[in-house]
């Protein structure tokens, strides 16, 4: 079979405060915000999805901001994706750790186990996050007043998940999902999906004696994978249940459609198409500028945004 998997489509992660998460992602880190909607499983709670200009594949953070809701932190811990990494260039390194100090976010900086330079830090949420120097990461970036097309994050870089079965995790990322090993050390293993450029890293990380992780604010939901066509996830749907995945009906999100299941190790991967994207109800110019509501939830617009807190950016 051709390779079907692109690389990374999306995180999705469990966070607090709407207005702290935007604030961090938009204002920070200098993200645009592609689309402001609802968790459609939840439609009192906001859906951010923060990218670059068109909010590509590959770009794309998403947040669920349950503060409020009676959501417990989360635990980190095997079986789960631990660290999210953005991709900066390397020259911009130091711009970055001079801002993030500048807004009194602490981080300390260390290479990767590649020897990548990288910044480590937490969002508001808790959320542990990398930034990575890269040398090859050829994305358009969004750039604003104080931050250059020089300096600007390109997209996600990776997810590092941990796990207690390394090898189980590597065999389905290799035998099913499109992935090559291209780095190992004591601790890490990185594969590389499509063109093995930025945006199509994982890392699976030896627990070692970590408790179990536990979903909640802080933590990262799932990782989704880009598939070009509803054809070719329909295809990779078939190749996991064949075998022995439980793998999930297709599902509209609206900006793509979504097949969801869970890798031997416990973490929630997604594999999300490609088409239509977020300017399918809204104009490129305007992303992000309404609230937008799925078809279904149009009716209870009004009592939507009486729930949800209101946010500036
Ligand atoms: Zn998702």
């Amino acid at each position: 079979m051709d390779a079907l998997i692109h690389g990374l489509h999306h995180v999705t992660a469990t966070v607090s405060d709407a207005q702290a998460d935007v604030d961090f992602y938009v204002g920070l880190l200098g993200q645009r915000l592609v689309k402001k909607t609802v968790n459609f499983d939840n439609p009192g709670v906001y859906h951010f999805y923060y990218g670059n200009e068109a909010g590509d594949p590959g770009t794309i953070m998403t947040t669920f901001p349950y503060a409020g809701m009676g959501v417990r932190r989360g635990v980190n811990g095997a079986g789960q994706i631990d660290v999210t990494s953005f991709s900066a260039p390397a020259e911009a390194i130091d711009f970055w750790s001079s801002r993030l100090a500048a807004t009194g976010v602490p981080y300390t900086g260390a290479p990767t186990p590649f020897g990548e330079d990288a910044l480590h830090f937490d969002d508001p949420s808790g959320l542990h996050l990398r930034l990575v120097g890269t040398l090859d990461d050829g994305r358009a970036p969004w750039t604003g007043p104080d931050i250059s097309a020089a300096q600007a994050i390109r997209g996600i870089h990776s997810v590092s998940m941990t796990v207690r079965h390394p090898e189980t995790t590597g065999a389905l990322l290799t035998q099913l999902l499109d992935a090559r090993k291209v780095g190992e050390t004591a601790t890490t293993d990185r594969y590389a999906m499509g063109d093995g450029t930025p945006g199509s890293l994982v890392e699976v990380c030896r627990a070692g004696g970590a408790r179990d992780a536990h979903n909640g604010l802080g933590t990262v939901h799932h990782v989704a994978f880009a598939v070009a066509t509803p054809d070719d996830q329909l295809r990779i749907q078939r190749a996991l249940r064949a075998a022995g995945f439980n793998v999930t009906d297709v599902i509209d999100r609206q900006y793509f459609t979504s097949i969801y299941f869970r890798e031997p190790n416990g973490v929630l991967y997604e594999i999300a198409t490609l088409p239509p994207g977020f300017a399918i109800d809204e104009p490129l110019a305007e992303l992000g500028r309404g609230l937008k509501l799925p078809p279904q939830e149009e009716h209870r617009r009004a009592l939507i945004e009486q729930l949800l807190p209101p946010v500036t950016y």
